[in-house]
Protein backbone atom coordinates (compact mmCIF):
# COMPACT_ATOMS: atom_id res chain seq x y z
CA UNK A 1 0.00 0.00 0.00
CA UNK A 2 2.77 2.63 0.96
CA UNK A 3 4.78 1.58 -2.34
CA UNK A 4 1.76 2.11 -4.69
CA UNK A 5 1.69 5.40 -2.78
CA UNK A 6 4.74 6.02 -3.44
CA UNK A 7 4.17 5.48 -6.88
CA UNK A 8 1.33 7.26 -7.14
CA UNK A 9 3.45 10.55 -5.76
CA UNK A 10 5.96 9.80 -8.17
CA UNK A 11 3.27 10.34 -11.10
CA UNK A 12 1.74 13.43 -9.98
CA UNK A 13 6.11 14.54 -9.57
CA UNK A 14 6.47 13.72 -13.37
CA UNK A 15 2.95 15.51 -14.07
CA UNK A 16 4.35 18.46 -12.54
CA UNK A 17 7.39 18.38 -14.60
CA UNK A 18 5.42 18.81 -17.88
CA UNK A 19 6.19 21.92 -19.56
CA UNK A 20 2.35 23.36 -19.28
CA UNK A 21 2.52 22.37 -15.44
CA UNK A 22 5.70 24.66 -14.70
CA UNK A 23 3.59 27.56 -14.33
CA UNK A 24 0.84 28.16 -11.98
CA UNK A 25 -2.34 27.19 -13.90
CA UNK A 26 -4.36 30.54 -12.45
CA UNK A 27 -1.35 33.55 -12.75
CA UNK A 28 1.41 31.65 -15.08
CA UNK A 29 3.66 32.23 -11.49
CA UNK A 30 6.79 29.61 -12.26
CA UNK A 31 7.42 26.32 -10.39
CA UNK A 32 3.95 26.00 -8.36
CA UNK A 33 4.31 23.81 -5.39
CA UNK A 34 0.83 23.14 -4.61
CA UNK A 35 -1.66 21.20 -6.55
CA UNK A 36 -5.34 21.56 -6.48
CA UNK A 37 -6.11 17.35 -6.68
CA UNK A 38 -9.63 17.16 -7.69
CA UNK A 39 -9.80 20.27 -10.04
CA UNK A 40 -5.93 18.44 -11.62
CA UNK A 41 -4.03 21.71 -11.66
CA UNK A 42 -0.48 23.50 -9.92
CA UNK A 43 -1.17 26.28 -8.08
CA UNK A 44 1.52 28.63 -6.78
CA UNK A 45 1.25 29.71 -2.53
CA UNK A 46 -0.39 33.00 -3.71
CA UNK A 47 -3.40 31.49 -5.72
CA UNK A 48 -3.36 28.35 -3.34
CA UNK A 49 -4.37 30.40 -0.85
CA UNK A 50 -7.19 31.97 -3.55
CA UNK A 51 -8.32 27.71 -3.96
CA UNK A 52 -8.46 27.52 0.12
CA UNK A 53 -10.88 30.13 0.60
CA UNK A 54 -12.93 28.79 -1.83
CA UNK A 55 -13.53 25.56 0.19
CA UNK A 56 -12.44 22.06 -0.13
CA UNK A 57 -15.23 20.71 -1.63
CA UNK A 58 -14.39 22.70 -4.54
CA UNK A 59 -10.80 22.83 -4.49
CA UNK A 60 -8.48 20.50 -2.19
CA UNK A 61 -5.58 21.75 -2.86
CA UNK A 62 -2.36 19.91 -0.91
CA UNK A 63 1.61 20.69 -1.57
CA UNK A 64 3.15 17.77 -3.97
CA UNK A 65 5.90 16.72 -1.53
CA UNK A 66 4.65 16.70 1.97
CA UNK A 67 0.94 16.19 2.24
CA UNK A 68 -0.63 12.47 2.14
CA UNK A 69 -2.58 11.92 -1.15
CA UNK A 70 -5.38 9.07 -1.15
CA UNK A 71 -4.84 7.18 -4.44
CA UNK A 72 -8.30 8.64 -5.10
CA UNK A 73 -6.85 11.71 -5.44
CA UNK A 74 -3.86 11.00 -7.58
CA UNK A 75 -6.21 9.07 -9.97
CA UNK A 76 -7.93 12.16 -10.11
CA UNK A 77 -5.73 14.27 -10.69
CA UNK A 78 -3.85 12.36 -13.57
CA UNK A 79 -7.11 11.71 -15.27
CA UNK A 80 -7.11 15.67 -15.85
CA UNK A 81 -3.60 15.93 -17.17
CA UNK A 82 -2.73 19.37 -16.02
CA UNK A 83 -3.15 22.47 -16.63
CA UNK A 84 -3.44 22.78 -20.13
CA UNK A 85 -6.25 20.10 -19.91
CA UNK A 86 -8.03 22.11 -17.07
CA UNK A 87 -7.82 25.22 -18.90
CA UNK A 88 -9.28 24.35 -22.25
CA UNK A 89 -12.31 22.55 -19.82
CA UNK A 90 -12.59 25.77 -17.47
CA UNK A 91 -11.65 28.17 -19.94
CA UNK A 92 -14.17 27.25 -22.10
CA UNK A 93 -16.67 29.29 -20.14
CA UNK A 94 -14.79 32.74 -19.96
CA UNK A 95 -17.16 35.21 -20.96
CA UNK A 96 -16.14 37.14 -24.18
CA UNK A 97 -13.35 40.08 -23.22
CA UNK A 98 -12.65 38.23 -19.89
CA UNK A 99 -8.82 38.69 -19.78
CA UNK A 100 -6.98 36.63 -16.62
CA UNK A 101 -5.24 37.71 -13.82
CA UNK A 102 -1.30 38.03 -14.04
CA UNK A 103 1.46 36.94 -11.21
CA UNK A 104 1.11 40.42 -9.91
CA UNK A 105 -2.63 40.91 -9.64
CA UNK A 106 -4.04 41.98 -7.06
CA UNK A 107 -6.57 39.46 -5.11
CA UNK A 108 -8.81 42.50 -3.90
CA UNK A 109 -11.72 42.62 -5.87
ZN1 LIG B 1 -0.66 31.61 -9.09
Amino acid sequence: MIGKCLIGKTKVKDLLLQKDNRFCVDCNAPNPKWVSANIGVSVCLKCCGVHRSIGSQISKVLFVTLDEWSSDEIDAMIEVGGNSSANYIYEAYFPKGYTKPGPDASHKQ
